[in-house]
């Protein structure tokens, strides 16, 4: 084993080290100040190394961490767009991230400009009257989108409406943030097209109805045809509409979930407005609302008067979901991506994440199996392979991917097929990129034929290969010490 493939407690040796601390010069009785409870008892057990063994071993690790500046990344429903470098040398003005949350609204109207702004941009992308951008992810904008459901029935004094809709290809965070929410999740049917089946979307329709919660294009990556009937069924009964907005990029410029008739919706910046994201974030979900629920939108709500930006809070407000006004970094990159591109650069987003996902899909077609045909819009799923006779899987494919340095795609989900292959190649992947990565998926199918073995063991040039992914995920090992007594905690 090379010296930096080791953890960095193995490369400790007594006495060794990087930098050396003047000697101290407090005087003896600023220590005891330290209350007993709080003064170290035991050594503290740090590795002992030298800089360039630190800094050694920290760059190895970080070039062994994949992403989208290391390459290519079609990892379905997640959007993983490359983020123009431009976003991160704006958010990183000292003028913005010197900002403190608690300092005068007065001292701090650059960034309520820019929150402000962002949010009207906004509204006039997703075509409704107002949004909030406090919430922190997607999931924790449908949530707050919820609640503002759930505000607007109890207001009306309409208490029976505790059900919402939510279609068998949503996102595993629709139907969790309704139970969140407390409200109750009835399971609406998909055609064999992949669309809501409107027949069996009506006897669902009747007083207990709060809403619907959609995506369009849905996690297939199909448009929702029929979403003007749909919208005017559930309002009709009574009910809202909920936009999942995580697959608007393939609309942006096109068309607005506002004009298809949805009164809620969340937008996840960190996907379609270019926030390098994964691992659990950074994030950002704005939720924007219908003219007649702009009332019930969370506190702090910013408003302007002239040219003066100020917090107030509603006192219809659902209340506030967030601490302080959301993921200001984010709201930057969002809006420097939206200034760079342009009302006309934005609209090419959608047509080129739709057409990169169609010539996808069209050269693999034969080789892997295409449950839903036809037009897509930014991703699509395959059913696994073609030619299922030799047993390789999904997963099996998704760590070949690997061998040849390609980041997987999402893989069983949506859940309506058994061997879910998720792809979403975005709309920031050059030709070439796009025929390498078809050619090596028509290669995986050809060996999976002739020499299944292979494919099934993989990854075979990976630092590790198949991981325990269920025990480390429950039984985590996050102390060197746990490992060295292989005892993990539970
Ligand atoms: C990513 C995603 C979400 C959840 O968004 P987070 O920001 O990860 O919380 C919800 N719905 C769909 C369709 C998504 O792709």
């Amino acid at each position: 084993m090379k010296q930096y493939d080791k953890l960095i407690f193995e490369l400790s040796k007594k006495g060794r080290m990087g930098y050396s601390l003047p000697e101290n010069k407090l005087p003896e009785y600023s220590f005891k100040a330290i209350p007993v409870a709080l003064q170290r008892s035991l050594e503290t057990g740090l590795p002992e190394v030298s800089e360039p063994e630190v800094v050694r071993h920290y760059t190895n690790i970080s070039n062994r961490n994949f992403g989208l500046d290391t390459g290519f990344y079609p990892l379905g429903s997640c959007t993983m767009k490359y983020n123009p470098k431009i976003n991160e040398e704006i958010a990183a003005l000292p003028a913005f991230t010197s900002l403190h949350p608690l300092q005068p609204a007065e001292t701090a109207q650059g960034a309520l400009e820019v929150y402000y702004n962002l949010s009207q941009s906004l509204a006039e992308i997703a075509g409704l009257a107002a949004f909030t951008l406090n919430p922190f992810a997607g999931a924790h904008g449908e949530l707050a989108g919820l609640m503002i459901m759930k505000q607007y029935h109890m207001k009306r004094g309409d208490l029976k409406r505790t059900k919402v809709i939510v279609p068998n290809s949503a996102h595993g965070t629709n139907p969790a943030s309704a139970m969140v929410c407390g409200m109750d999740v009835v399971e609406v049917q998909s055609t064999p097209e992949g669309t809501i089946d409107v027949e069996a979307l009506k006897p669902l329709l009747d007083e207990t109805i709060a809403g619907i919660m959609m995506t369009n294009p849905n996690t297939l990556g199909i448009f929702e045809t029929e979403i003007l009937e749909i919208a005017g069924l559930v309002h009709a009964a009574g009910g809202l509409l909920y936009y999942d907005g995580a697959n608007l990029n393939p609309l942006l410029g096109q068309c607005r979930p506002g004009d298809m008739g949805f009164d809620i919706m969340h937008i996840n910046l960190h996907k379609t407005f270019s926030t390098p994201h994964g691992g659990g974030g950074p994030g950002s979900g704005p939720v924007g609302v219908a003219q007649r629920l702009v009332e019930y939108l969370p506190n702090p709500q910013i408003k302007k008067e002239g040219d003066r930006y100020f917090f107030v809070n509603g006192k219809d407000a659902i209340g506030s979901v967030s601490g302080f006004a959301g993921n200001f970094g984010v709201m930057m990159r969002a809006y420097t991506y939206i200034l760079s591109l342009g009302k006309e650069n934005l609209r090419q987003v959608g047509e080129l994440a739709t057409l990169s996902a169609n010539y996808i899909k069209e050269s693999l077609k034969e080789y892997y199996e295409l449950p839903i045909k036809g037009i897509c819009k930014h991703e699509f799923v395959f059913d696994g392979l073609a030619d299922k006779s030799t047993g390789v899987t999904t997963l099996d494919i998704a760590k070949r991917l690997l061998d040849h340095g390609y980041h997987a795609p999402t893989i069983y989900f949506p859940m309506l097929f058994h061997q879910s292959i998720m792809i979403e190649p975005t709309e920031t992947e050059s030709l070439e990129t796009m025929d390498e990565f078809i050619e090596v998926m028509k290669k995986i199918a050809i060996e999976a034929i002739e020499d299944p073995q292979t494919v099934k063991t993989a990854p075979h040039t990976t630092p590790v290969r198949r991981l325990d992914e269920t025990t480390a995920a429950r039984k985590p090992i996050l102390r060197y010490v746990d490992l060295l007594n292989d005892t993990p905690e539970s």
